[in-house]
């Protein structure tokens, strides 16, 4: 076991009552970074010796009651900016760029007194399902470290799962949250598009981008939702509402909730019957527990892949272009014009997948097809957020798988088939700005499997009481990782 397989309200408790201090809790994050990182690869950078100036700092204050993450080391994604840390997104691009401001998500878990201990691993530019496509070298799963953590946070779900730190912060555009999380054994939250403010992330897809927590259990996922969710006046797509009370209806439980669930997304032939047997258990512990469930239907999501892959491409095409050789991060050596200094900034830097996606992303957009393309899939992303809207007229949340297997091994491939139900598993949410929380729901050969239930939006404080109700009766969440450092 490692210290942190436990969670933050109970970490928090001990700090409350001084069994440890803030600095202990680095201490002892430190100690299973260093006995399990070679393994896992989680990290990008560390910054020990600021986050036990943080701790002390904090010590020396005291931690009241309720204070519930003062004092609890967390770690962050690449890429959200931290002044003067090395943010790199993943990328040689950005190898030596130090960010010259603060992330307002950053900004948030610090005023709340988190202490951050380092940057996580992630696929480049967070364009992945692997946490393979990084710059960094690749992260492994903690539960068997010749399998893939998931990704694109892949280094936020392994260090969580791997015990070096009880929470972490990760982004979600296409699944970068839930399916790596599903991954891990964690819970993961992909809050509302707006919810949590993206000033300071590394933008992929401008519309789909969403900042959110991966943790062990419901209850330590709001509270950190809690710390970093609110209105943002200096990002534009910020909610303007303050974020709802995450914990006060928390454990409510199910009772008089309609559940919504769709066939084919369950019944469909690319799910393995493990992970099928697994959700509808799952149902029928929610059930069990008074809710009521209800068949709807989204006739548009078998089209959530090829949206995704069109607005998600495009959109990572026009967010690519402020690296110019000239800005940010990589200039080349050799470059004899203008031309010559984008071009061999950009070719020497990037990796194979951000190339591909800007060349896509260019085709999608060009002239003669961005009507054809780019356009009507902004048509079927209306008709989606349509499908969702109706199904809400008759249920509270709808309940969905997240992947449709287990992790599968470094240097393996998803078949097309499963790899494409899974985007459009993710993406639907992101294409429609829903919140969806993910949650592990047992295990199958020695891994863990998830599922995901979808809310309406900023209807976060809902799922978090559906999720409450489901690890009150099942013990899923306490299953760990056994790997190096004692965990
Ligand atoms: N796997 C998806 C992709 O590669 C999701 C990425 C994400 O959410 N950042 O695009």
């Amino acid at each position: 076991m490692s210290f942190f397989d436990t969670n933050i309200i109970s970490l928090h408790e001990q700090l409350v009552n001084k069994e440890v201090t803030a600095v202990d809790l680095v201490e002892q994050a430190f100690a299973q970074i260093e006995a399990s990182d070679g393994d896992i690869n989680a990290f990008i950078s560390t910054n020990k010796e600021k986050a036990l100036e943080q701790a002390q700092t904090i010590d020396s204050e005291g931690i009241q009651e309720g204070e519930y993450l003062k004092g609890i080391p967390v770690a962050v994604k690449d890429n959200l900016l931290i002044k003067g840390e090395k943010t790199t997104a993943g990328s040689r691009y950005l190898e030596n760029y130090e960010a010259i401001f603060d992330s307002t998500a950053y900004s948030k878990l610090k005023e709340a007194g988190a202490v951050v201990v380092g940057k996580t691993n992630m696929d480049e530019f967070a364009m992945g399902a692997t946490t393979e496509t990084s710059y960094f070298g690749k992260t492994a799963n903690p539960w068997d470290i010749s399998k893939v953590p998931g990704g694109s946070s892949g280094g936020s779900a392994a260090s969580v799962a791997a015990g070096q730190v009880p929470a972490a912060l990760g982004s979600d555009t296409g699944g970068s949250i839930r399916q790596p999380a599903s991954f891990t054994g964690l819970v993961g939250m992909k809050p509302s598009y707006g919810l949590v403010s993206r000033l300071g992330l590394i933008a992929m897809s401008g519309s789909l981008d969403t900042v959110g927590p991966m943790t062990r259990t419901v209850k330590d996922n709001a509270i950190v939702l809690q710390a970093i969710a609110g209105y943002d006046e200096a990002e534009m797509t910020s909610l303007p509402d303050p974020a709802a009370d995450y914990l006060e209806n928390i454990d409510a439980g199910v009772e008089g909730l309609t559940i919504g669930i769709v066939d084919e997304l369950i019944d469909h032939e690319a799910i393995s019957s493990d992970v099928k047997e697994l959700v509808q258990a799952a149902i029928e512990t929610l059930k069990a527990q008074g809710a009521q469930i209800k068949t709807v239907s989204l006739p548009h999501a078998s089209y959530a892949n090829d949206l995704y892959a069109l607005i998600g491409r495009a959109e990572s095409f026009t967010s690519m272009h402020r690296y110019d050789g000239i800005r940010f991060g990589h200039r080349a050596e050799d470059y004899e014009d203008l031309e010559s200094l984008y071009v061999n900034s950009r070719t020497e830097a990037f990796g194979s997948e951000t190339k591909d996606r800007i060349v896509e992303g260019a085709y999608i957009i060009s002239k003669d097809r961005i009507d054809d393309y780019f356009f009507k899939a902004a048509q079927v992303r209306t008709l989606l957020k349509e499908d969702f809207s109706k199904a809400y007229e008759e249920v509270d949340v709808i309940i969905t798988p997240i992947t449709a297997d287990t992790a599968h091994n470094l240097a393996g491939e998803r078949e097309d088939q499963v790899g494409e139900l899974e985007t459009a598993l993710a993406a639907m949410v992101n294409l429609t700005g829903l919140p969806a929380l993910t949650l592990p729901i047992g295990q199958t050969q020695g891994l863990p499997v998830g599922m995901q239930i979808i809310g309406q939006v900023k209807d976060e404080a809902r799922l978090y009481q559906v999720g409450q109700a489901f690890q009150t009766t099942t013990d899923h969440h306490q299953a760990h990782a056994e790997m190096n450092g004692g965990n």
